[in-house]
């Protein structure tokens, strides 16, 4: 019978590369599987640690649904809409016209057709706002994205990255990308990155040192004049990521960056629009002849869809805002709700060196992290859990993330929550 014919069927090779493929996937589909049993035991035991569904915005009191049905009143400190603007009335309004005016979605990559007159407008907004001569800006469709577009782009194989041992994944997975050589020096230690930078004796190579400006699973921040200087003495770029600090830390919410003046010095300026903004998406700040090469040489930038309109009018409604005298109002709130938190906690466990108003409560073991969570949500606190491989082993915490919205009747009842738990779990400092 020939091919093609009725009753005819594809001999049985045909289906061999795709086995083949299979087979030479057996260690990930294992790995795959795994997980997958380790997630329904989770569940089994009764704990919903993760993607349990909220059944409105990120208030500070949210009702979230477990996957049996159940239903759940929280105290929200598990999201970092630290100023409110995910729900403030204007920018859900701004987001509203912009997809009546716009449409859904920005069909299109930044740099073909999906640039809209919101994107520039926001461009230029952010200009302003960090007003610093000179600068352009490089919009992208996440904060992670930033990172790991722009430090492939700007830095090659046979540059250096020299980072601080605690910088995001989207930072360390960026300079994966790059092939450049990767060094690391000990969490916020001026000295040790003066070592580091000092040890680099190739002439010529270009050095990109990567730092945040509040650390997001320790909530410090980095001693940013200091590192810069050193930076500039070796000839360095300096990259910080103030994801958790753009539009909140600083009298004008310019960040880490504007409270160690070193806004004008820093090469590359990264922020998300999902924290402070309360949106999606992200932005590289720095001089126009950056940000033009790498709107074109980020290749997720390149080759993926720009932000949604949307988002782009809510965000850009959220930054004036944050520049208004309501913005600098905020930012006096979350201070303020951030350092009584941790006066109720500090001295009864362990905060760490928190100076912002992402205050994590580390307990230590791993294996106590789904059980400390679960004992936290059962008890109508919502906080975010942190494990290895996103912290080091066996440095598990709960991340409290404090918002300008948090009632003093709210903090106090999270940290009565909190030092429950300490006590029950015996993570009480000096326990
Ligand atoms: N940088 C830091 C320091 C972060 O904490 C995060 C996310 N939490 C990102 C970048 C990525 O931002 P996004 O979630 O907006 O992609």
């Amino acid at each position: 019978m020939s091919a093609g014919q009725p009753g005819w069927e594809p001999p049985a090779y045909t289906k061999l590369s795709y086995e083949m493929f299979l087979y030479s996937m057996g260690a990930e589909l294992e790995e795959a599987e795994s997980f997958d049993a380790w997630i329904e035991d989770v569940k089994s035991d009764g704990a919903f640690a993760f993607e349990a569904a909220r059944q409105h915005s990120q208030r500070t009191d949210i009702t979230i649904e477990r996957e049996t049905g159940e239903r759940l009143e929280l105290l929200n400190f598990s999201a970092y809409n630290y100023l409110g603007y995910s729900h403030h009335p204007e920018v859900i309004s701004a987001a509203k016209d912009a997809l009546d005016r716009y449409g859904l979605g920005a069909s299109s990559s930044p740099v073909h057709g999906g640039t809209f007159e919101l994107h520039k407008e926001l461009e230029a907004e952010l200009v302003r706002f960090v007003g610093v001569e000179g600068n352009g800006v490089s919009l992208f469709s996440s904060g992670y994205a930033v990172n790991t577009g722009t430090i492939s782009a700007v830095v090659k194989r046979g540059h250096y990255i020299v980072a601080d041992r605690n910088a995001h994944m989207s930072i360390l997975e960026g300079a994966q990308l790059s092939g450049a050589k990767v060094l690391y020096f000990r969490h916020n230690d001026v000295e040790h990155l003066q070592e580091v930078l000092a040890g680099i004796d190739e002439w010529g190579a270009r050095i990109l040192v990567c730092v945040e400006g509040v650390y997001s699973a320790d909530g410090d921040m980095a001693p940013l004049r200091r590192i810069v200087d050193v930076a500039k003495k070796h000839e360095a770029m300096v990259l910080v990521d103030e994801a958790h600090s753009f539009l909140v830390a600083g009298e004008g919410g310019r960040g880490v960056c504007e409270i160690e003046g070193v806004l004008d010095e820093v090469d590359l300026l990264v922020t998300t629009f999902s924290k402070g903004f309360g949106g999606v998406g992200g932005a590289l700040i720095a001089k126009k002849h950056i940000t033009r090469y790498v709107n074109w040489f980020a290749k997720c930038r390149m080759f993926s869809c720009a932000i949604d309109p949307a988002v782009t009018g809510g965000v850009l409604k959220a930054l004036q805002l944050a520049g208004a005298p309501e913005g600098a109002a905020l930012r006096r709130r979350i201070v303020a709700n951030a350092d009584y938190l941790r006066s109720r906690l500090a001295g009864h466990v362990d905060i760490g060196d928190s100076t912002s108003w992402i205050v994590p409560v580390t307990f230590g073991r791993d294996d106590y992290a789904i059980p400390v969570f679960d004992y936290l949500q059962n008890h109508g606190l919502e906080g975010s859990i942190m494990m290895f491989p996103a912290v080091p082993k066996n440095e598990a915490r709960i991340r409290l993330f404090v918002t300008s919205g948090h009632t003093r009747e709210q903090l106090d009842r999270c940290a009565d929550i909190v030092l429950e738990a300490a006590q029950r779990f015996g993570f009480g400092v000096g326990a």
